[in-house]
């Protein structure tokens, strides 16, 4: 589906949600009148179910757009709490509860009426952008760019004006814009294209600055414009690579798997679908009972949870997950009305981490999620991840391994596995230096993650040495991608103040459809072959 097909099903899907919540408001509007009446007859206990409702209308009402009804419905809720307080029932007090109800009931009659009024969802659609743009009038830095970039897979696109780069910028979107701070020998400076830089900051824009000169000023409005990384000429290419792997892994990541929990269906679904928009998996957590069940089905980074239910309040589940010992570190999240900062934090301090407070818009809601998933995926990277390289430790990467021998075992398919080694590696830190023997690492490891597809792991399985796991892939398949991934890598130069220079690894493939009786077996068979080809010369992969 293109992405425009997909926005569009979305805008429907948003539209049609907030249609059904629109015709579910003369039913909700008549119970809160309902309850008013009792309270005029004199029935104190109208007073939890008034504030139930007109509490839960202020939450939602906002979210599907309708904001003036939804303070409306808070006037409503704080009106009956403060009532609730004073426990008597003054006839003055009454008359004003009758008002604020009897508002209500008019505006949600206007809302009704307009029909139509249905509004375009301000949810941030994640483009999926791949492609770097070069704008830069420097050719030799361009040629060398474009000649490295490549091997590393990224579709590049190159501009000369900052005017083009507008104009493109009108239907495209980069993954990153590589941009230099002036142009036609100095005659167009990027910070006077005010137009430019706004298109840039309103679309968040990842993007670095490239300079001539190193000066303080500009450093400060590179700042200013949110620019991820500064670069001064001569360019330190294999460092600039680093950074935009940093760059792509983010964006890759970006997404994430978050359950949502909601007495209010309709203001569940709202939610989910305004996160699964933005490129976040979402499920929806229907029943308490099987709560724990489903979160350990579903395995989410993140738990949305709303504050007063029906049946069991959030804090109670919240407490129920952390029994577990397996979510104990499992974010928690309150997604709830309540505004009370007491409240708040009483709820708080049974387990859960945070809370957000409705309504919320679509915009605040994915930002706050996004903000807490990439906070937790930090904390387990430190966990499982190589801080050098950020592939996978050693012992992450072989439990992989472990896991898709088993997996490959119970359903047939075949799969790979591929111990790689940097050839004659003591001799580039003996020649060139530790710090430049950490940037070949770096720059192998990126090259790896890069061009290895999703489903694939890739980890450090020693100082040089690293180890990919292939699912579903043939010993041809491993044998090709590896020999295409030497080939990038031999044309990767590094620069140093000695000399310049490229590097080579040697690899070794064991797939699966050998046979083999354990993981172990089959990591010593990739082991042994890497071991021939070093012994064959080098440069060279075999299975
Ligand atoms: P071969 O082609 O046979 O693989 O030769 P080699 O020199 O690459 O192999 P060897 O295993 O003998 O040397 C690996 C060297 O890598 C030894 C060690 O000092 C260095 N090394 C290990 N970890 C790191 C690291 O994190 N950074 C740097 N710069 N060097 C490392
Ligand atoms: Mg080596
Ligand atoms: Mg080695």
């Amino acid at each position: 589906m293109s992405s425009e097909n997909k926005n569009n099903t979305h805008q429907q899907r948003f539209a049609a949600l907030q249609q059904r919540f629109i015709e579910t408001l003369p039913s909700k509007t008549a119970m809160m009148e309902e309850q008013y009446q009792k309270l005029v007859a004199g029935e104190q206990a109208a007073f939890t179910e008034l504030i139930a409702i007109s509490h839960q209308l202020s939450g939602s009402c906002g979210t599907f757009r309708l904001t003036e009804l939804g303070q409306q419905a808070r006037e409503v809720e704080q009106l009956a709490l403060s009532m609730q307080r004073e426990q008597r029932l003054e006839a003055a007090r009454l008359s004003e509860l009758e008002k604020a109800v009897a508002a209500f009931h008019h505006h949600m009659q206007q809302v009704l009426a307009a029909g139509d009024a249905v509004s375009e969802s301000q949810a941030i659609t994640r483009l999926a952008p791949e492609q770097i743009w070069l704008l830069l009038d420097n050719n030799d830095l361009t040629a060398e760019l474009t000649n490295q970039l490549s091997a590393f897979g990224y579709p590049l696109q190159m501009f000369t004006s900052y005017q083009d780069c507008l104009e493109s910028l009108a239907s495209q979107s980069p993954a990153l814009l590589y941009c230099s701070a002036s142009l036609d020998d100095g005659v167009s400076q990027l910070f006077e294209q005010q137009q430019l830089l706004k298109v840039m900051q309103d679309r968040q824009i990842p993007w670095m600055l490239f300079s001539d000169q190193d000066n303080f000023s500009l450093r400060v409005q590179a700042a200013r414009y949110q620019a991820q990384a500064f670069y001064v000429s001569p360019l330190d290419v294999p460092a600039m690579l680093g950074r935009i792997s940093d760059l792509a892994e983010q964006q890759a990541e970006s997404g994430g798997r978050v359950c949502v929990m909601d007495d209010d269906a309709l203001l569940a679904e709202h939610f989910a679908l305004t996160l699964q928009t933005a490129g976040i998996d979402c499920q929806l957590l229907t029943s308490p009972e099987s709560l724990i069940a489903d979160i350990l089905q579903y395995q989410p980074d993140l738990v949305l949870l709303d504050l007063h239910m029906p049946t069991y309040s959030g804090p109670e589940l919240a407490g129920v997950i952390r029994q577990y010992d397996t979510l104990k570190s499992l974010p928690i999240v309150y997604l709830s009305a309540e505004q009370d900062k007491a409240q708040q934090l009483k709820a708080m301090a049974f387990g859960a981490d945070d809370f957000l407070t409705k309504p919320i818009s679509d915009a605040q809601l994915v930002k706050a999620v996004q903000v807490r998933l990439r906070r937790s995926r930090e904390l387990k990277n430190l966990i499982v991840k190589d801080s050098l390289t950020g592939l996978m430790k050693h012992s992450a990467i072989k439990e992989a391994a472990v896991l898709e021998y088993q997996r490959a075992k119970r359903s047939g398919n075949t799969f790979c596995l591929v111990m790689v080694d940097i050839d004659h590696f003591k001799s580039v830190n003996d020649r060139f230096g530790h710090a430049m023997g950490d940037l070949v690492i770096t720059t192998l490891a990126t090259l790896l993650q890069k061009r290895i597809r999703r489903t694939d792991k890739a980890g450090r399985y020693g100082g040089e040495e690293f180890l990919l796991v292939l699912p579903e892939c043939a010993s041809e398949d491993a044998l090709q991608l590896m020999q295409s991934i030497l080939d990038s890598f031999n044309t990767i130069v590094f620069h140093s103040s000695a000399q310049d220079f490229a590097c080579s690894f040697s690899a070794g493939i064991a797939c699966s459809s050998q046979g083999f009786d354990d993981a172990e077996s089959m990591l010593a068979q990739a082991d042994e072959k890497l071991y021939q080809a070093k012994s064959l010369g080098r440069n060279r992969v075999l299975a």
